[in-house]
């Protein structure tokens, strides 16, 4: 495998919804060891896209493949089984369980290596002294950084987070741009996001979408300056 060849390749891909193209004929390819961001509008399609690359729903038109493999029609648990991990907008830790045990369910192995792979990202997500504490009991951030956690158990090729900061503070937004970029090293990461201020932190290649369109990709900041990104995104 060369650097030269994508983990994840998506080629014109479409949704539509009855009348409605949520995601309308997006190309974009993403490579191990690295973090890219998408950004745009509420409604512009992120989530749609998120959905058609973890198998949550297919494409209307158009192909995906990962590592060389097409996922484009393959149920989510097919994907999730090829190295793709998705966190959702929504959180979906179980409140009663405590951070350790949250992370061991979404182990795929047993005994002594889940025991490792549970300390293992602890570490990465900082959670290493809540290891006990209920998840009902976390702080927002800390349950967001559980829910990354949970991701990050299978150990995925590709880590897809939707809106990792909404709802925190500060802090905890800065802290989560620290982490993230711990996480990146192996592996690929996709994140939507629409604080950007955290985007401009993570500062890496940025897509912009626009009414399901890619209306614009690059560095943050060539993104960030771009008048028809200002004028349909930033108002400006
Ligand atoms: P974003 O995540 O960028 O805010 P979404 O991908 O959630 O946008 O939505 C894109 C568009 O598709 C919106 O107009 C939304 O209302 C519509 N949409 C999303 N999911 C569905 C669905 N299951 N059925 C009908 N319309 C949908
Ligand atoms: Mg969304």
């Amino acid at each position: 495998e060369t650097s030269s060849t994508p983990l994840l390749s998506v080629d014109s891909v479409s949704k539509r919804f009855g009348g409605l193209t949520a995601v309308d004929t997006v190309s974009l390819k993403a490579w191990s060891g690295q973090m890219q961001c998408i950004i745009g509008p509420n409604g512009a399609g992120k989530s749609t896209l998120f959905n058609m690359l973890c198998g949550s729903e297919s494409p209307t038109e158009g192909t995906i493949l990962f590592q060389d493999i097409d996922i484009t029609r393959l149920p989510l648990h097919r994907i999730a089984r090829l190295g793709i991990s998705r966190k959702f907008q929504v959180p979906s830790v179980f409140d009663e369980l405590t951070v350790e045990d949250n992370l061991d369910l979404a182990s795929k192995e047993h005994g002594a290596a889940a025991a490792r792979r549970v300390d293992e990202v602890l570490e990465t997500v900082q959670l290493s002294g809540q290891r006990t504490v209920k998840a009902s009991e976390l702080a927002h951030g800390q349950k967001q950084w559980l829910e990354i956690g949970i991701a990050l158990m299978p150990v995925p090729q590709l880590l897809l987070l939707d809106e990792p900061t909404a709802g925190m503070t500060r802090d905890e937004t800065q802290k989560t741009a620290d982490l993230l970029k711990e996480v990146q090293a192996g592996i690929s990461t996709i994140v939507i996001e629409h604080d950007m201020s955290f985007v401009r932190k993570l500062n890496c290649h940025t897509i912009v979408l626009h009414q399901g369109k890619l209306l614009k990709e690059g560095a943050f900041s060539d993104v960030e300056q771009d008048q028809t990104v200002r004028e349909v995104y930033l108002g400006k």
